[in-house]
């Protein structure tokens, strides 16, 4: 059957021109030679060499869809934000990811997982870049990226290695409570629509009037949260590596929209400094008994990509995008992240990525950026500097937007985590979670899913250095953990 009996749209090249074959090359007779006048599969070959894009060197296999954020509680107490004003709906992007496998690799392996979120309020994006866990392995954000290489592939083997992860684990105790987390039922969500999602960091809010909140965001999935045990999470990883992703895909295309409920927990301004621990500390959760949590909205996402690369593979997020009423705290690690993520995106889809249709926000963009590679927006003004007398931009913030996010700090230059606080330690909340937080079974899992990690390559003298990992943790456990391994 030709196109044409098909109805179909003719083919044309990039520039639109109708193109002569999709299925010959051009010869010089039937047996000849390819001629380089063959424009049309010069560029079909050359588009393709040039598809990809880097992956990610964090978070590089991710889902992701299209959406909305309801408030459903007034919280313009403590916010100002837009989209946090009672009775707004915004657009949003949702992207889920693993983090330490590449772009082909198995959902199901143990990770924690990326909840990264895009808002597009009238004040422009504001993206909450968080993960399906409310703690981190590392407080500092100098330390982020031997954590990263330990987690990823060995130069020398090129396999992932479980020696790496203790080596460094065991050498950075601040990783228990989250590799305690990542050990347990929550290391593998069964679906990315089965996990709550948090904002980790601790954030700024601030209201109307100036008053400033510190603020931690909790995403309870309306699913339930439900995993996958060590066996069946291997087992899917050969059946359908691509699970998650079919999963969040097919629920939003058969008309299933998965919901989470947005709840945040608030900090008076003042409580930071001399709260029991240092609340900007990513390893450590706020308990719930000394800042219960409160409503604020819910997140539908109810729309699936119509191109996974235009839309999910382009998303940029960034937490340096705070609108106003919003901005970071003192937390190092989202510090950090402040600058890295928009330099990632810079390197690896272009200096205009902001314009692309994920990226995009829908509120007016009236930046003096200009010009670099595959800019196609045009520019809003003639005279593209600040300031100048013909009607150019003006940046008015505290008029239009209130008081901008900001703390008092003075002190000497040094280089030391904080030790100003009673319960700064790194093994107190990991031992609550096992002792308080898990079941029997869960422990039982817990010590099931440790042993067997560490009878996968891990040598001496790392493997020693866990069972005491263990035992600062609770003493049982790691007792149970050494026993397990043959070593007890
Ligand atoms: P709570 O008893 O109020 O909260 C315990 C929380 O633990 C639950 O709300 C649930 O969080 C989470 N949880 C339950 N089962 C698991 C699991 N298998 N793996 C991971 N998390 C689980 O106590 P506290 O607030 O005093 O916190 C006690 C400990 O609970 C903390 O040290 C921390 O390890 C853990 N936790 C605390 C959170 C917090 O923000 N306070 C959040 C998550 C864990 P959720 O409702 O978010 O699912």
């Amino acid at each position: 059957m030709t196109q044409a009996s098909r109805n179909a749209p003719y083919t044309t090249n990039n520039a639109g021109i109708p193109v002569e074959s999709d299925e010959h090359s051009l010869t010089v007779g039937p047996d000849g030679p390819i001629l380089l006048q063959d424009h049309y599969l010069i560029e079909k070959m050359a588009q393709f060499n040039r598809e990809r894009v880097p992956e990610r060197v964090v978070h590089a296999k991710g889902s992701g869809a299209y959406g909305f954020f309801e408030v459903t509680n007034d919280v313009s107490q403590f916010t100002r934000a837009d989209l946090f004003q009672p009775g707004r709906r915004t657009e949003m992007l949702a992207r889920f990811s693993t983090v330490a496998g590449e772009q082909g690799s198995p959902d199901t392996w143990r990770d924690p997982r990326g909840f990264a979120l895009k808002f597009y309020t009238e004040h422009g994006n504001y993206d909450l870049v968080g993960n399906n866990t409310p703690v981190f392995f590392v407080r500092d954000t100098i330390k982020f990226q031997d954590f990263i290489r330990s987690q990823k592939r060995s130069p020398v083997t090129g396999l992932r290695d479980h020696d790496m992860q203790w080596d460094f684990w065991t050498l950075s105790p601040e990783s228990a409570h989250q590799v305690t987390w990542l050990m347990g039922d929550r290391g593998v969500p069964k679906t990315y629509r089965h996990m709550n999602g948090y904002g980790s960091h601790t954030y700024m809010w601030i209201n109307g009037g100036g008053e400033r909140f510190w603020v931690k965001y909790h995403f309870k999935t309306d699913q339930g949260v439900e995993f996958l045990t060590q066996a069946d999470a291997d087992r899917l990883a050969g059946e359908d590596g691509d699970a998650h992703r079919r999963d969040l895909y097919g629920s939003i295309a058969s008309g299933h929209a998965p919901s989470w409920t947005l709840k945040v927990q608030i900090m008076p301004f003042e409580d930071a400094a001399d709260y029991r621990f240092n609340p900007f500390d990513l390893t450590k959760v706020w308990p719930h008994g000394d800042y219960p949590l409160i409503d604020v909205g819910r997140m539908v996402l109810d729309r699936n990509p119509e191109d996974y690369f235009v839309h999910i593979e382009q998303a940029a997020f960034e937490p340096s995008n705070m609108v106003p009423g919003i901005g970071p705290s003192p937390d190092k690690m989202l510090l950090g992240r402040l600058f890295s993520y928009p330099d990632t995106h810079r390197h690896r889809i272009g200096p205009n990525y902001a314009q692309l249709p994920p990226n995009r926000p829908h509120s007016p963009v009236n930046s003096y950026a200009k010009d670099g590679a595959m800019r196609y927006e045009p520019s809003r003004t003639a005279r593209p500097y600040a300031p100048n007398s013909y009607g150019g931009p003006a940046a008015e913030y505290e008029g239009r937007f209130g008081d901008p996010a900001g703390w008092r700090t003075a002190g000497e230059l040094v280089r030391e985590a904080y030790k100003l606080h009673r319960e700064d330690d790194d093994w107190g909340q990991a031992g609550t979670m096992v002792r308080q937080v898990l079941d029997d079974a869960a422990r039982d899992r817990l010590v099931d899913n440790v042993s067997g990690h560490l009878k996968d390559g891990v040598s001496r003298p790392v493997l020693e250095r866990a069972f005491q990992y263990w035992r600062n943790v609770d003493k049982e456990t790691g007792d149970r953990i050494a026993r397990s391994v043959g070593e007890g």
